[in-house]
Parts: C-alpha cells; sequence; structure tokens
C-alpha cells in the first residue's frame, strides 16, 4: 500500500493545488506563493532506465480510504474526498525537471472559448455548448528529453536545371517554346547535427494529440513534488532507449533538410543515409497541459491546451449546411461579377463557336 499525501491548506486544513507560481486553496481561498527559478537542463550519458512495475494501492492520507489507482499515477484525486494526492515517485530514477503552468484553467477556458468561436463552419449548437464549458482538466505527463548529434553520411543526386529551346508543331505552324531540363550528377557526402532538448513523452497512454503540444524547454525548474498537487500526473512506464528511438524519428525532418541543402542545386534525391548518433545524453521533465472532451452527436471530441504556451488543439465537427452555402454563394457572387462584366462590355462571355443563322 502506498501512503499518499497532500498539501495542506496552514488556514483551514483543505487540500491545496497548484497553480502558475503559486499553491491555491480552492476551499478557503489563501494560497502561498513558490518561488520557481529557470533553470537550464542539464544533461547526463545515456543510460537506460527502465520502468519499475509496482503496487497501485493508495491510501487517502486525508479520508483514511484505501482504492486501486490506475497504473503509474503519480497524483490525482482521491475518488471518495476529492483530496488532491500526491503519491512517491516508484519509478528507481525520478524526473529532475518540470514545466511550470503559465495559464490558469479559467484562461485554459477562454483560449478554449476564443479557438472555438472562431471556428469557420463549426455547428452553432457546437459553439453554444462551449459557453458554459467547464470539464477541462490539468495534466502533468513526463517525457524523457535528450541532447546528442548525429554524423550521417549520404549518397544521392543533384538536379541542375537549364532552360532548352525546343521548336514545336502547333495549328499555326512551327513555334519555339523554353522549357526547363534538368541534368542529374551523383553526389555523396557528410553532414554532422547537433540536437538539443528534444522531447519525447515518455508515458505509454499519453493521448496521440497531446503529443503534438510544443513545448519551450528553456523555462523549465527543477522538480517540485508540490507542483502536482492537483494535477493528474503519471510516472514514465517506457524506457529511456525507447525514447532515444522517438526522439531520433523526431528530427528526421531537419536531418533530410539539412543533407538536401548539403547536396545543393536545384533539385536533390536522397536514395541512402547511414547514420550514426553519439554524444547521446538525456534527462526527464514534466510537462503540462489541460485535456477536455465533449459528446456531440454520438461522437467524442477531444481537445488540448498547451499549459506554457497556451495553444489549443482539437478535432472539430463541420456544419454541411454551412458548408454548402458558402459554396453556393460563392459561385452566386462569381456568376453575378461575369454577368456585370460582360453587361458592361468588359469581356464577352458568349460562346466562341456558336453558329449564327
Ligand atoms: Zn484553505
Ligand atoms: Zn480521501
Amino acid at each position: 500500500m502506498i501512503e499518499t499525501k497532500r498539501i495542506v491548506c496552514p488556514s483551514c486544513g483543505a487540500s491545496m493545488r497548484y497553480e502558475k507560481d503559486r499553491l491555491v486553496c480552492d476551499y478557503c481561498g489563501s494560497h502561498r506563493s513558490l518561488s520557481l527559478r529557470i533553470s537550464s537542463i542539464r544533461y547526463h550519458p545515456l543510460e537506460d532506465h527502465l520502468p519499475q512495475w509496482s503496487d497501485r494501492e493508495f491510501h487517502c492520507s486525508s479520508c483514511g480510504a484505501t482504492f486501486e489507482a490506475p497504473s503509474y499515477l503519480h497524483s490525482g484525486e482521491c475518488p471518495y474526498c476529492s483530496s488532491h494526492l500526491i503519491a512517491p515517485a516508484q519509478n528507481g530514477y525520478e524526473l529532475p525537471y518540470i514545466l511550470p503552468f503559465t495559464i490558469t484553467q479559467r484562461e485554459a477556458y477562454q483560449r478554449l472559448r476564443q479557438k472555438i468561436g472562431s471556428l469557420w463552419f463549426a455547428p452553432d449548437d457546437f459553439k453554444r455548448f462551449f459557453k458554459k464549458y467547464k470539464e477541462l482538466k490539468s495534466y502533468y505527463y513526463p517525457a524523457w528529453v535528450f541532447s546528442f548529434r548525429i554524423r550521417a553520411r549520404y549518397i544521392g543526386r543533384r538536379g541542375v536545371d537549364y532552360l532548352y529551346t525546343e521548336t514545336i508543331y502547333t495549328s499555326q505552324g512551327l513555334r519555339r517554346v523554353q522549357r526547363i531540363r534538368t541534368e542529374w550528377f551523383p553526389v555523396e557526402g557528410e553532414v554532422d547535427l547537433g540536437f538539443e532538448d528534444i522531447y519525447a513523452f515518455s508515458y505509454t497512454d499519453t493521448p496521440m494529440m497531446a503529443r503534438r503540444l510544443l513545448y519551450r524547454l528553456g523555462e523549465s525548474v527543477s522538480f517540485r513534488e508540490e507542483m502536482l498537487a492537483g494535477q493528474e500526473s503519471y510516472e514514465y512506464n517506457t524506457s529511456t532507449r525507447q525514447g532515444f528511438v522517438a526522439a531520433q524519428a523526431a528530427v528526421e525532418g531537419e536531418l533530410r533538410a539539412a543533407i538536401r541543402a548539403d547536396i545543393g542545386g536545384d533539385r536533390q534525391i536522397i536514395s541512402k543515409i547511414y547514420r550514426h548518433y553519439y554524444d547521446g545524453r538525456y534527462s526527464g521533465i514534466y510537462l503540462p497541459m489541460f485535456w477536455g472532451s465533449v459528446e456531440y452527436r454520438g461522437k467524442i471530441y477531444e481537445f488540448f491546451v498547451n499549459g506554457q504556451s497556451g495553444e489549443v488543439i482539437g478535432k472539430r465537427p463541420y456544419s454541411w449546411i454551412k458548408i454548402v452555402s458558402a459554396i453556393v454563394i460563392g459561385l452566386a457572387v462569381v456568376a453575378l461579377i461575369l454577368f456585370l462584366l460582360d453587361h458592361f462590355g468588359y469581356i464577352d462571355i458568349s460562346m466562341p463557336n456558336r453558329l449564327i443563322y
């Protein structure tokens, strides 16, 4: 059984919740500020950390209830008394950094409402629904962070465009036209690139959409347990090695762009890349987000708000009536313009091959 702890409000004894740069008590309104100082991430030589399977029986330090928690839960609410509980880290390696929330839950609702309100072609009743929507929850998901270098040898071809003139036969006789042709040259070479602050979520059930959220890790602070109070958070359950593979995949686009720049010319073909990763170093961090979902006409729509940047991502429904009417109106406007241009003699839209008797 795991003994949980909670941050107790000094004035009323309720459990406090972390928000931006302070701990707040939702019960009596008192708060305590946390002085958070940014510390740049220090990396360690790569070694494999494996998640540990642990006992998931939580004991609530407030009401005394015992309950089965989801695997790898690090902090969350007691299902009986709603206290904000924090469990001690069960994995051998404790993540050393955490990214503070820079927006409150109230601000996250505003961002979400603004975003939904500005959506083109969204059904009106879907938009109206968000006026009183209050179901965003805040989360901290763990991620591995890496710094590493890639030396990549490549084989490919460089294409150089040139203009040439061709004589063609047309119904009006011989015509000379200019065309583009590409000449290809075999190339090979090597690029050496360094990457920093490349993160890969390390909890397998991190929602797919949330993995697209972008974070600036330059604003990280040293891990503080109090910051998990009132957030649902999880411990890592993928190894450092798995994370490193994901980080390598994350920079593939940048690597290919660097190789294309190295090849030069007007066009490039990359036929083979031999990658060598070296100087791999790692660290770990908790990343902040809000997550909510709504059911609309039998489908679930999920929304994420980046706890750092306020960026909103999610799926949304489309109103086909709005789209079709926009197309119809658009076509009508085009027809009206053509009619007016024709009417005032700027263009002639009569059929050119019409036979006149
Ligand atoms: Zn209080
Ligand atoms: Zn409880």
